[in-house]
């Protein structure tokens, strides 16, 4: 009888012991089901073990073990173990997190292609151009050489044993077979890389195997993506795998397609979430078994098994969806970092606005700097400008001067974007006559008017309603929406404009990834002349045509609370700024604002994203913020405020009574938005100069907590590195 460590998805910080009796370390890393409780779970065995915790008699035994999938490698498992330490999460939820649900039900993976068509791969006859060593794996590549190409996995395991195809696999001589109408595809002729492009793929590629950290500053339309695709061509050639993390789904079609063209021979898989179960597990059983050259996926990627890894990219390495915002509260790029000193591999972190710690990294010389300052296709950055609006009389938010300059591109035939970062028609409907607002029942927030559809919705909670005649409270008839958001802002547009196609671009127009395809479609083949948009526009687009950007309502930003408020609007703007003029048209950037003199707008009209950061570094360091001090947030909530606030309370005083020299913890308080779904939350905020004393400091204090009795339906979270204070 052996004894198992299991892994199981639960918000406790232990592993469990079962009993197998045909268990053995070459299981170690393969999903099971065990018996929990009344029921079953599954979960990942982590260990053997000598010993039980528990008395042998009482030891429960696994029902069933995975093994047509192979188990999940070392190097893995300790990926997993330090997201739990690092993160202070539960191993098993890190599990649940790391494996496609499909994989970790462990009921066998269904929608695998189990006996895929081979080949060999470019690697593979590289391999046998080359005066190598005689193998036994060379001598088997050579036979399937003299073979009509291709093969059934099935039918080689069967000729010459399952060793040796995994052999060949691992190493990448053999890949799934192309099939010609995709061969096709590949694009033949490279473009010619710009000398800043070519002295970065240099500099990155000199440095050769072996852990680095690089920044790729490059600003917008500067060929990030070609630089990528060269390092990642590099790493083929060699048999190496690629993990090319990017920020959203909504970014992943048009970058798929890109990779797949260049790459047409080799096998690319995406990950996200957006994926049915079976294409997700199908993707990571690949990366798992070395079939996989690309991984291209969001977050959640960066889990991805690689026994051939040899680069990562981040591309958009600033970008907030890298951070989980629930649950395990992982950041994917400072986990790919990790990854890739563990792995003894290359990172590259590509930005044209860095986050802070990134940028600070690279100025203090802990990561390696490649700049690209000028656009690869485009002439010019586009030019930006202020709107002074204080003494103008805005139309529905509109200057004249934004109009103006829209009209000039519908007269040349060119695209404009306006760009609102609010969705909706209007924040918010209120009652003139006694000052009755529309609240959510369930949020500390206000219902939102969706003229579209005519509904009012909480964007926080999702709960939604139809849009009163008259005043809840008064009765009075005449209701207003206050505020403006893209709906109200498309309308006008719409108003002044009848000649003009008028497109919104924001989650309500596009709530599928079909949706936002036909949407993106529509504007490259111009069949829109007037966009309104959110920050879903702002990220990775590339419309020739788009010459103008006039931003609306951003100062809202300049004064939030939040310390991070500054760097996420100068990279939205900028950005959003980018996307104009990139084709050979130049572009244009119209900022309306009260504040024209803000050193932020002056910074982003100069283009200045150094200047920019040096200035707000010098600001956090009077301050102590981040990147100078290192923060963790544990969060409470619960039905009533008191409860939350109460174990907060507790919290502080367990960690008064052990906290080291250099840590600062401060009082408890309610968040901003104190309700949220029907919940109070509040959060207590612990700090240290030193990365190592506030991780010493959490592993102790977090073990405690989950000994705590906590109020009924209290909730709480820690967040290590929060992105939001
Ligand atoms: P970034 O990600 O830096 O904003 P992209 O990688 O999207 O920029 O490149 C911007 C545009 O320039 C794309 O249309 C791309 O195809 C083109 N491009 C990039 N590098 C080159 C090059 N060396 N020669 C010609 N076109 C290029
Ligand atoms: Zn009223
Ligand atoms: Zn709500």
């Amino acid at each position: 009888m052996t004894i198992v460590r299991v892994a199981l998805p639960l918000p406790l910080p232990q592993v469990f012991d079962y009993a197998a009796s045909d268990a053995s370390a070459a299981d170690i890393g393969r999903c099971v089901k065990v018996p929990f409780g009344r029921g079953e779970r599954s979960g990942l065995i982590v260990a053997l073990d000598a010993e039980a915790e528990v008395d042998l008699a009482r030891l429960k035994t696994v029902h069933h073990i995975q093994r047509d999938v192979p188990p999940l490698p070392a190097d893995w498992l300790e990926l997993v173990a330090f997201v739990a330490r690092y993160y202070h999460a539960p191993i098993g939820e890190v599990v649940a997190l790391a494996l496609p649900p499909g994989l970790r039900r462990a009921d066998g993976v269904s929608g695998e292609d189990e006996d895929p068509l081979l080949e060999i791969a470019p690697v593979g006859h590289a391999a046998l151009g080359a005066a190598r060593r005689p193998s036994k794996a060379l001598a088997l590549l050579q036979a399937l050489a003299q073979d009509v190409a291709p093969w059934r996995r099935s039918v080689i395991r069967e000729r010459e044993g399952g060793e040796a195809v995994g052999e060949l696999l691992r190493r990448g001589w053999l890949g799934v077979a192309v099939d010609e109408a995709q061969r096709r595809g590949t694009t033949g002729v490279l473009p010619a890389l710009t000398d800043e492009q070519d002295s970065a793929v240099r500099a990155i590629l000199q440095t050769g195997e072996g852990f680095r950290t690089w920044l790729l500053q490059g600003v917008t339309g500067s060929g990030k993506t070609e630089v990528y695709l060269r390092l990642a061509e590099q790493m083929l050639s060699q048999g190496r795998q690629v993990l090319m993390l990017v920020p959203e789904i909504a970014l992943t079609p048009q970058l798929e397609r890109r990779v797949a063209q260049r790459f047409a021979a080799a096998n690319v898989v995406s990950l996200h979430s957006g994926l049915a179960d079976g294409a997700r597990s199908r993707g990571f059983v690949q990366a798992l078994s070395g079939h996989a050259d690309i991984v291209l996926g969001t977050r959640l990627a960066v889990f991805a098994p690689l026994p051939r890894l040899g680069l990562i990219l981040v591309d958009e390495e600033h970008d907030a969806s890298y951070k989980q915002q629930e649950g395990v509260r992982y950041s994917a790029r400072d986990v790919a970092v990790w990854r890739g000193r563990q792995r003894d591999v290359p990172v590259v972190l590509g930005s044209a606005t860095p986050s802070l710690e990134t940028w600070y990294h690279a100025r203090a010389e802990r990561y390696a700097l490649q700049v690209l300052n000028q656009r690869a296709v485009a002439a010019s950055m586009p030019t930006v400008r202020c709107i002074d609006v204080r003494r103008l009389k805005l139309d529905e938010g509109l200057s004249p001067g934004l109009k103006a300059a829209i009209e000039q591109r519908l007269a040349r035939g060119e695209q404009s974007l306006v760009f609102l970062n609010r969705r909706g028609y209007a924040p918010v409907l209120s009652c003139p006559s006694c000052g009755w607002v529309s609240r959510c029942p369930h949020c500390s927030a206000n219902l939102v008017v969706h003229l579209a559809d005519r509904r009012l919705r909480c964007h926080h909670c999702g709960c939604d309603g139809g849009i009163p005649h008259a005043c809840p409270s008064c009765g009075n008839q005449d209701i207003q929406p206050f505020g403006r958001g893209t709906q109200r802002i498309e309308a006008r547009l719409a108003e002044l404009f009848p000649q003009a196609r008028v497109l919104r671009v924001d989650r309500d127009a596009a709530r599928t990834r079909k949706q936002w395809e036909s949407l993106l479609a529509t504007i490259a083949e111009g069949g829109a002349d007037i966009l309104v948009g959110t920050q879903m526009m702002a990220k990775g687009h590339d419309f020739p045509k788009l010459t103008l950007v006039g931003v609306v309502g951003a100062d809202a930003s300049l004064h939030a609370a939040d310390f991070r408020a500054p760097e996420r609007l100068f990279q939205q703007l900028m950005q959003v700024g980018g996307r104009a003029g990139r084709g050979t048209l130049p572009g244009e950037v119209l900022i309306q604002t009260e504040y024209p003199a803000h050193p932020l707008y002056l910074h982003l009209a100069r283009h200045d994203f150094d200047a920019f950061a040096r200035m707000e570094l010098q600001e956090r360091r009077s301050a102590g913020f981040p990147p100078f001090t290192y923060q963790a947030m544990l969060r409470a909530d619960a039905p009533a405020l008191d409860d939350a606030v109460e174990f907060l309370r507790h919290a502080r005083r367990l960690a008064e009574e052990r906290a080291p020299e250099g840590l600062r913890i401060y009082d408890p308080v309610p968040m901003r938005m104190t309700r949220l779904a029907r919940r109070e939350r509040a959060q207590l905020l612990v700090e240290a100069d030193q990365r190592g004393v506030l991780q010493g400091f959490l592993a102790g204090w977090v073990a405690l907590l989950y000994c705590q009795r906590t109020a009924r339906e209290l909730r709480w979270q820690l967040d290590v590195d929060p992105l939001e204070v």
